[in-house]
């Protein structure tokens, strides 16, 4: 079973060192400066070499971390069992020896590694069939009483615990066992109050006692017809008042027994009324796992970004291949072997072009391999990744995003609209579609959530994209208002506002003032083959889902054309002036066929509308091309031009292995800010210096060649 004897392992350790002697980054000083580049090997234990048997070997996992070049080692405190000796009550692998924790913990302070204890909050571990008498008690319940169970990767079927059973107690003492090892972070998974029936209410006899208590009524019986108000009472009630509520209560203990920064995952934060997707002001920063495309990495890591905490990502996507071809998709396609390709080299080099800590998943693709991690292309490729930014350790700290516009992130829509033609799968290719769109045209975009909308927030952009923001309260109506009267611009599309915060539709648009317009009907209407009739005369295609409103004030730029029954639909898209500032409001989800479509006219159109809001201040020009995405950074001292290329033979099957093919010929413009001269340029990755010179503020530069990653560097003078 364990094809390493220990003199190759320490040969192989060693053979690493020699050759991962890059430039030394200076260490920063404190756990809290360095997990915002952290680059981490997950050792993760629902799956081998933890579980359902426990393979683990403390020297083999640091052996390997060392040999990846990561800094750092993630060790499971528990998954379904704890894999530490521990008195918290919380059920222990059944094969664990001694202290696999503790000796994980020494080997990596003598090897220079930090560590991050993972510790799952509620994310169900009491199997079904472990006949522990307690686990009737801790579980979640239906209104029959029966528990609640879940599967999660295929090997057995859990009990989903409730937060306010005693199994909150037990996982608290469990945290505070972890937190007297000397780890250097505390990553916690959750807290869930249940997995694939986290919509479901509990009814076991705590939350009835408490609920009760709370507001004097039994929990809302779910099999019968609920109303809007006590959905929006209980839900707020299980995620503020049990959910987040207990993890500030861990935060808070942490801070007060051993202070260390405090991360969780939040892969959740879009998904649809997830307890904890508010939990983000409690904690120093998140984890979003794996995203699908290099667009929608970017997207997310820069929407973590925006709310000011640590944002980590995984380079690679986790446990899953396609899997398309199994009947029970909770196997996942599982392997503990390097199944990935070059698709990681364009994952890691999208999570260091937004500045993110790297978190590769993970340990068990190297653990039960004959040869050392960098004998498989997946082993040198996460390797590359690390190296590239511990070389650049102290550049990539340095920079941040200049977003000029922000793209308002409708997670109240996402929670609470409910109405007839709303795709909640879907709905995220509208704020997608948004971003995209001004890509193409160059200007950056940063992501930010609905509900940390402040008027400081929206200040830091000149301007707002709302898309489709179908929920927003009369607080946040008045924010926009204010935003737009003191001089922002405002792109607002479809039914922004139609509804308040909770999905209660309003009689007309929460901004009709604002946006000059009033809808005809809260419903809009679909049909096919609808074109945008713009002022020159010219047609394209409209979104079929269209909006129908009349416009009360400003100018109506383009009209709908309903082609097949020869019929004019009215105004498409109205733009006016508003106090200081402008809003241009369009009556349908145009961003959304743009995802969906990547049609030219409508890339051209869209950068159309913003470009006189927005060209004055770009940062950089560069001519689209299929596949190639700019993301733009800045320090005081430099200008960071992302190049990355997605080029890969991905087809319609997503996590299927990918290789690339180079982008040549990129011709990009950089601005140098006023006043500023070029002290130097050159490219990143390749080291060459570029030629270059200065004309009318503006750098002109040409890459010979992007192979899934390369960035322009101009050091300032
Ligand atoms: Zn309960």
């Amino acid at each position: 079973m364990n094809p390493f004897n220990r003199r190759e392992l320490l040969q192989a350790a060693g053979f690493v060192l020699a050759e991962s002697r890059l430039e030394p980054a200076p260490a920063p000083a404190s756990a809290y400066d360095w997990i915002r580049n952290a680059r981490t090997l997950i050792a993760e234990a629902y799956n081998p070499p933890f579980y359902p048997a426990l393979d683990y070997k403390p020297e083999k996992a640091v052996s390997i971390a060392r040999e990846l070049n990561a800094d750092s080692l993630r060790y499971p405190a528990a998954s379904y069992y704890a894999y530490f000796p521990t008195k918290s009550g919380y059920p222990v692998h059944p094969e664990l020896k001694a202290d696999p924790m503790r000796e994980t913990l020494e080997l990596c302070r003598q090897a220079g590694l930090k560590t991050v204890a993972y510790v799952p909050l509620n994310h169900p571990f009491m199997d079904t069939e472990a006949n522990d008498p307690r686990y009737a008690g801790w579980s979640k319940k239906f209104a029959d009483g029966r528990p609640m169970t879940t599967e999660h990767y295929g090997y057995a079927e859990y009990f989903e615990g409730c937060l306010n059973s005693p199994v909150r107690d037990v996982i608290r003492a469990l945290v505070r066992e972890v937190l007297d090892y000397p780890f250097d972070v505390m990553y916690f998974d959750g807290p869930y109050q249940g997995m694939q029936n986290s919509k479901n209410y509990c009814h076991c006899s705590y939350c009835e006692a408490a609920y009760q208590k709370e507001f004097g009524r039994p929990v809302p019986n779910q099999e019968e017809k609920i109303s809007r108000e006590d959905e929006i009472q209980y839900t707020n009630w299980m995620a503020q008042d049990v959910a987040i509520a207990f993890l500030r209560e861990i935060r808070e203990m942490i801070r007060r027994t051993r202070d260390v920064p405090v991360l969780y995952n939040d892969t959740s934060l879009l998904r649809r009324r997830e307890w904890r997707s508010h939990a983000i002001p409690v904690v120093d920063g998140f984890m979003f796992e794996a995203a699908e495309t290099p667009e929608e990495k970017l997207f997310n890591l820069q929407l973590g970004q925006s709310t000011g905490k640590v944002t980590w990502t995984y380079v690679g996507t986790h446990t899953q291949y396609n899997r398309e071809h199994l009947k029970d998709d909770r196997v996942r396609g599982w392997y503990s072997y390097p199944v990935e390709s070059q698709e990681l080299l364009l994952d890691g080099a999208t999570a260091l072009a937004a500045g993110v800590g790297l978190v590769y998943w993970g340990l068990s693709r190297f653990f039960y391999q004959p040869q050392p991690p960098l004998g498989y292309p997946s082993g040198r490729y996460v390797k590359e990744i690390f190296d590239f930014q511990q070389k650049n350790d102290v550049l990539l700290r340095s920079v941040r995003s200049r977003p000029q516009a922000g793209i308002l992130v409708g997670t109240q829509t996402i929670d609470w609209y409910s109405g007839k033609h709303f795709v909640g799968k879907a709905y995220e290719n509208a704020a997608h579609g948004a971003y995209q769109a001004l890509k193409a045209n160059g200007f950056d975009s940063e992501p930010f959530l609905d509900w940390q909308m402040s008027p400081e927030m929206l200040a830091r952009y000149q301007m707002i994209y709302a898309p489709d923001a179908v929920c927003l309260s009369d607080a946040q109506c008045a924010m926009l208002a204010q935003y737009v009267r003191s001089g922002g611009k405002l792109l607002a599309t479809h039914l922004t506002s139609v509804a308040d915060e909770y999905g209660r539709v309003r009689k007309n648009f929460g901004l009709a003032d604002v946006l000059g317009a009033e809808f005809l009907s809260p419903e809009p209407v679909e049909i096919p083959d609808l074109y945008l009739k713009l002022a020159g005369g010219e047609e394209i295609p409209q979104d079929p889902q269209v909006f129908r409103f009349r416009a009360t004030s400003g100018d109506v730029l383009a009209e709908t054309i309903d082609r097949g029954h020869r019929a004019n639909l009215g105004p498409a898209i109205v733009k006016r002036p508003y106090g200081k500032g402008e809003t241009i409001y369009i009556g349908s989800s145009l961003e959304a066929v743009y995802e969906e479509t990547r049609m030219q006219p409508l890339r051209s159109f869209l950068g159309g509308l913003v470009t006189p809001w927005l060209a004055a201040r770009r940062s950089y020009q560069i001519e689209d091309q299929p596949g190639l995405m700019p993301h733009f950074m800045a320090s005081d001292n430099v200008l960071l031009l992302h190049l990355l290329a997605d080029t890969g033979n991905k087809n319609k099957h997503l996590r299927v292995r990918e290789e690339f093919l180079p982008v040549t010929d990129v011709q990009v413009r950089i601005r140098v800010p006023e006043g500023r001269t070029a002290r130097a340029v050159s490219l990143l990755r390749e080291g060459a210096r570029l030629p270059s010179s200065v004309r009318g503020g503006w750098i002109d530069v040409s890459v010979g060649r992007v192979l899934i990653h390369e960035a322009v560097k101009v050091d300032l003078a």
